[in-house]
């Protein structure tokens, strides 16, 4: 079918070993997934920042050889599937790759994609950085705020295990909690819905190491491990549990500190266990307490979106899905239909999710630039009409340009 991605006659793919680690040739070929709605406009705007800070830190020794593989509105067009094999095929060949939002029509049987990607990479770990670069926010001192959240993917109340209330299936389970697992009849009136909270050690376990290893990759000091343990013992208690027991794994031991008093030197960090409900008041009263926050699936669901929106909203955060080597990086918002095709979508999601995949591949000096730029626009007051309209609502003037026009702005400072 048209559009189907072919492997392109330079450029190479990123090789995973068998010991999960990357190798990253100097032309790796990354494939992209445009995206719905606004997708068409922030794509091209990322790529063009990623391709300037590519250029301008190695000058033509290193370079992405880009790939589009359709999934969503375009790929149903093309190849009639919203998800072809040969777009998964592609992506598992090269290891690594990114993509724009998209869409998941409601109602109408379709699966999302999202979720399959999720599940066919194993993507455990969605990790967003949350960092403050100079636009307009609704705190006062948002330059507190540099916290990378590393959420647990496949676990938790996702697993979709539901029965409503008055069905045959809500009755069996009910008597069965009742009748064989001694659970009190008053917590489970006839008319109880009940959904299922699996979490396991095995899942809990490969993402806390994860994060705990970026975090002694990436210098950063204090650790928290959420939940609500006291309430939840054998799901989120367990969790906490499992991570203190990883920190005591011959990787980690005498890297990973778990005395409360302990101060962490150079190399080391300190893994402190935080109530989740206590963790959402301290992101907002004290930002700079925390580093990494490691949550289960429905706590990082609302811990990344409470810290996005104390530097702006998700608009300004990357994402990256990671898991055994396999990484796709994406954009944090949704496709946002009602403002595509106009040329005023903020690419910022998107191209620090690329300055997110630059740092993965170990092209850390080419997102450096990227980050010094988007700041240099912050601090020259331009643009996209969010960004400006957040400016003026604090009485500064700022110029609001094209989605495209702004991507050259950033790339302009680069
Ligand atoms: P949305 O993020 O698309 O839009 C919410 C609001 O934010 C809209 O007013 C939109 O105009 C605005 N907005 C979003 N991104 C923006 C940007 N880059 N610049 C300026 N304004 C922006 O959320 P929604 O409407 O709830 O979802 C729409 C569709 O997107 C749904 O089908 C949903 O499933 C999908 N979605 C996909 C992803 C993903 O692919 N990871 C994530 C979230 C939602």
């Amino acid at each position: 079918w048209e559009g189907k991605a072919q492997k392109p006659k330079e450029g190479e793919f990123i090789k995973l070993n068998p010991d999960k680690t990357i190798e990253v040739p100097d032309k790796p070929i990354i494939p992209y997934i445009e995206g719905d709605g606004i997708g068409a406009e922030i794509t091209p705007a990322m790529i063009h920042v990623v391709n300037a800070a590519v250029e301008k830190t190695y000058g033509g020794s290193k370079r992405i050889i880009w790939v589009e593989v359709l999934a969503g509105d375009k790929a149903e067009e093309k190849a009639g599937d919203r998800l072809p094999q040969e777009t998964l095929e592609f992506l598992k060949e090269a290891v690594v790759g990114i993509k724009g939002p998209l869409g998941t029509p409601v109602g109408k049987g379709v699966r999302s994609i999202n979720s399959a990607l999720r599940r066919a990479f194993d993507f455990y770990s969605a990790v967003r950085p949350v960092y403050w670069m100079g636009q307009p926010t609704p705190i006062p001192d948002p330059q507190r705020v540099d916290v990378v959240v590393f959420r647990e993917n496949t676990d938790d109340v996702y697993a979709g295990v539901e029965f409503f209330s008055g069905t045959d299936e809500a009755k069996k389970v009910r008597e069965f909690l009742i009748k064989e697992m001694g659970a009190k009849e008053e917590g489970f009136p006839e008319d109880v819905g009940i959904t299922v909270k699996p979490m396991s050690e095995f899942k809990t376990k490969r993402h806390v190491r994860k994060a705990l290893r970026y975090a002694l990759e990436n210098g950063r000091k204090n650790v928290a491990v959420i939940g609500k343990g006291n309430i939840m013992k054998a799901t989120e208690g367990a969790f906490i549990n499992w991570a203190f027991e990883v920190a005591q794994e011959p990787e980690f031991a005498d890297k990973v500190l778990t005395d409360p008093e302990a101060q962490p030197n150079e190399g080391q960090v300190k893994l402190s266990k935080v109530i989740t409900d206590q963790m959402l008041m301290q992101l907002v009263l004290k930002p700079d307490a925390w580093d990494v926050v490691i949550a289960q699936n429905l706590n990082g669901d609302y811990v990344s979106d409470l810290a996005a929106a104390l530097i702006g909203g998700p608009g300004f955060v990357p994402s990256g899905n990671i898991g055994d080597g396999y990484a796709l990086f994406e954009s944090t918002h949704g496709t946002a239909w009602d403002i595509a095709g106009k040329g005023i979508a903020n690419p910022l999601s998107l191209t620090l999710s690329g300055a997110m995949m630059l740092e993965y591949i170990g092209w850390r000096e080419a997102a450096q630039k990227i980050y010094e730029a988007v700041k240099k626009t912050f601090e020259d007051k331009v643009g996209t009409p969010d960004i400006a309209a957040g400016f003026k609502k604090l009485g500064i003037e700022a110029k609001a340009v094209s989605t495209y026009e702004y991507a050259q702005e950033i790339a302009k400072r680069i």
